[in-house]
């Protein structure tokens, strides 16, 4: 599958020509490209840009629970996502008091690396065209919708647009859609490679890392996504460092010491922002005409344990029914 040229510039190219694009879809993550397949998969022109070329990092926790697993077989993908997934046992979830409660059924880990791209490449067979470019802005225009893209002269026409960007409301901001909103957590994740043997996914509650929590999954071959997060205290007002609350879990938390007492880091810790709860919403948006957003933009995340993926994806799949409708 071959992606659109994105130097190509030239006004009378079929990716300018008005009304080429049913919908463009701004954000590759699962909410774009969840919407992207099913509304291409409808008979729908769907132009799907990211300011990133794929395969790209996005840091997170890489955990795959039931809710992304659904979307994953509702798109059709079941089989070639699982080939590449790694399958869990359960997810353990411990409390603050230490004690812990297991849930069975299914689970897996895919990096986002592989994960998002997968998912593109699935709306791309499907029929969807990908175009990298940063988009700076979306306005009405004569075909419905115009998007303007970063170092690119002339406006892309679509009827509609779906903006999937993602945690970082700056788009939205732009545009005036959305009024200043601080995320409802922050977290941060490393990569462990270890000697240590464990097949579940592990989301602590527990003291040593409190006000936060923490997390312990799975990646296959001793290779481990670790993290920690906060939910509501900017760190600095008051609220531990993030740094702070990862090594007081690093050195009080028994499978985390064990870990890396035969492990070590082999990535840097990286953080982002969440947004979870649908918090802020619908206060904090505007309505625009033939403008839709889904996903973390709009604060999809759950806030228990800041699983976003299936989130995301429940809601691109709602997203291209309601545009599927509006469209016909
Ligand atoms: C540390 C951490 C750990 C997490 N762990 C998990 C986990 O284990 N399991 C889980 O289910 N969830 C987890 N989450 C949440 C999950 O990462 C998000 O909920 C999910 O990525 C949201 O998907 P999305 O498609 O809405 O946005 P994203 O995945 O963020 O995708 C948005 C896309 O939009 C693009 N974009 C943004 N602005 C523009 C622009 N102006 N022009 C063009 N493109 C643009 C970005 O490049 C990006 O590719 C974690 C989050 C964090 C921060």
């Amino acid at each position: 599958m071959v992606p659109v040229d994105p130097t190509d510039s030239r006004v009378d190219s079929p990716l300018f020509s008005a009304a080429a694009w049913d919908v463009a879809i701004i954000g590759a993550g699962p909410a774009g490209s969840t919407a992207a397949l099913h509304l291409a998969r409808a008979g729908h022109r769907v132009l799907l840009l990211d300011r990133k070329s794929f395969p790209r990092e996005k840091v997170c926790g890489d955990g795959l629970i039931r809710d992304a697993i659904e979307c994953v077989k509702r798109a059709g993908l079941y089989d070639e996502l699982k080939a590449a997934a790694h399958p869990l046992e359960g997810l353990r979830v411990y409390a603050p008091n230490g004690l812990y409660a297991d849930f069975s059924g299914e689970f897996w880990t895919l990096e986002r690396l592989r994960l998002d791209h997968l998912l593109l490449r699935g709306a791309m067979a499907a029929g969807a065209r990908f175009l990298p470019g940063e988009v700076t802005g979306v306005g009405l225009g004569g075909a419905g919708v115009e998007v303007a893209l970063k170092g690119i002269g002339a406006p892309i026409e679509a009827r509609s647009a779906l903006l999937t960007t993602g945690a970082d409301l700056s788009l939205l901001r732009r545009m005036g859609l959305t009024a200043p909103s601080p995320p409802s957590a922050i977290a941060m994740r490393c990569y462990v490679q270890s000697k240590v043997e464990s097949r579940r996914l592990v989301v602590s509650f527990d003291g040593s890392c409190l006000p936060g929590y923490a997390w312990i999954f799975p990646l296959g071959q001793g290779r481990y996504n670790v993290g920690c997060g906060l939910f509501g205290l900017a760190p600095g007002h008051g609220a531990p460092s993030l740094q702070a609350l990862f090594n007081s879990f690093l050195e009080g938390f028994p499978l985390a010491r064990e870990l890396m007492a035969k492990g070590e880091r082999v990535s840097p810790l990286k953080g982002s922002p969440l947004r979870c709860g649908l918090e802020g919403m619908p206060e904090r948006c505007r309505p625009a005409a033939r403008i839709l957003a889904a996903g973390e933009v709009i604060g999809t995340t759950f806030p228990f344990t800041g699983e976003g993926i299936g989130k995301a994806m429940e809601s691109g799949e709602l997203a291209a029914g309601l545009l599927d409708e509006a469209l016909r």
